[in-house]
């Protein structure tokens, strides 16, 4: 067994674990594998594993990915911050967008969408530790952004996802998770969605409702930043 594969058998254990703990179906509970940094090998790895969705930040080393594994069935989520130069080749390439944090953003995607791919799925990334973050929206302009969201065309809103402020704290991990669930909660959408939980603090994510965890490091092992 590869290391990959072992990882992703003990990650399964986690979430396995955590899905008992708070009485949920971990069939629920959905693993996205974060591959930023890491060859297009490690991903081939992954596959054969059994993971099938797969997490980008940068969006050039993505397209490279992508087609050098174009003979894999893979789900392709992109999970960075956006410029909005950028937008099209995401519109086209990914299955789902996970970063989508102003109007901006949202409506270039939709009026770029290629019309023979179905609707691509949004999740709204929310600020919630405050002034310590700077990606995602404020919960107070949540609301209005997600309305909007839901009128455009070629996209469908599906939740919310945060990447909290790094605490070891367990229930300082819970509050903010539950903050996302909550604020989910207020909006009285149809959402489905939570994309909350990465490889330090996918137990209180799950335990507040998490319905995909990000794992990277827990998979991949740690990234190596100086070659790129
Ligand atoms: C890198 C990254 C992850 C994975 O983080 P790990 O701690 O390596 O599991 C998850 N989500 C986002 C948005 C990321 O950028």
């Amino acid at each position: 067994m590869s290391t990959i594969a072992e990882n992703i058998a003990k990650v399964g254990v986690r979430i396995r674990e955590a899905a008992q703990a708070s009485q949920r179906d971990c069939a629920t509970v959905g693993l996205l594998a974060v591959s930023k940094t890491k060859p297009a090998e490690a991903i081939r790895q992954a596959f054969a594993a059994g993971t099938c969705d797969f997490g980008e930040n940068y969006l050039q080393e993505a397209l490279e990915k992508q087609a050098e594994l174009s003979d894999l069935p893979l789900t392709w989520h992109f999970i960075g911050p956006i410029q909005s130069n950028k937008t099209k080749p995401i519109a086209e390439h990914f299955a789902w967008v996970h970063s989508v944090d102003r109007l901006k953003i949202a409506q270039r995607l939709s009026d770029q969408r290629p019309a023979h791919l179905p609707p691509l799925n949004i999740c709204l990334q929310v600020n919630v530790s405050g002034e310590a973050s700077k990606s995602g929206c404020n919960p107070d302009e949540l609301q209005a952004l997600a309305q909007a969201v839901t009128q455009l065309p070629n996209l469908r809103l599906r939740g919310l996802m945060t990447i909290p402020e790094p605490t070891d704290d367990p229930s300082e991990q819970r509050a903010a998770f539950a903050r996302l669930r909550e604020l989910m909660q207020g909006l009285n959408l149809d959402l489905d969605t939570l994309s909350m939980g990465m490889s330090h603090d996918l137990e209180a994510a799950i335990a507040e409702g998490a319905t995909w965890v990000r794992i990277g490091t827990a998979l991949f092992g740690a990234r190596d930043y100086s070659t790129t």
